[in-house]
């Protein structure tokens, strides 16, 4: 079976993007009945935003008061921080007096 170069054009971006022979040797060889669909950066960006797929959970930072999101489920009665105040408390050894210098700080 012989290739030749083929140009595609993306669904999602609507770019010509080109299906090379070797890509069309590999699909032959894996039996893929379709044509690829997107071009690379579209195909590249899908399956980074499929990965990042996680249920986010709007709720309101413990610390600042500020409304976020966060890629969990908070538990009830837990403290929840916004990701720049998580990051502050990271950054110190003593989390637990975190609040008290952040308000004396403002
Ligand atoms: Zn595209
Ligand atoms: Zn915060």
């Amino acid at each position: 079976m012989e290739f030749t170069d083929r140009v595609l054009k993306c669904i999602d971006c609507g770019a010509e993007f080109v299906f090379t022979a070797g890509e069309q040797t590999f699909f032959y060889d894996k039996q893929f009945q379709n044509d690829p669909k997107r071009c690379k950066p579209c195909k590249a960006k899908r399956s980074r935003s499929a990965r990042r797929v996680r249920p986010e959970t709007r709720t309101t930072c413990s610390a600042c008061g500020l409304e976020t999101t966060v890629p969990f489920r908070p538990t009830q009665g837990r403290p929840v921080l916004c990701r720049s105040c998580f990051q502050k408390q990271q950054a110190q050894p003593h989390g637990a007096d975190f609040a008290a210098r952040t308000s004396a700080s403002a």
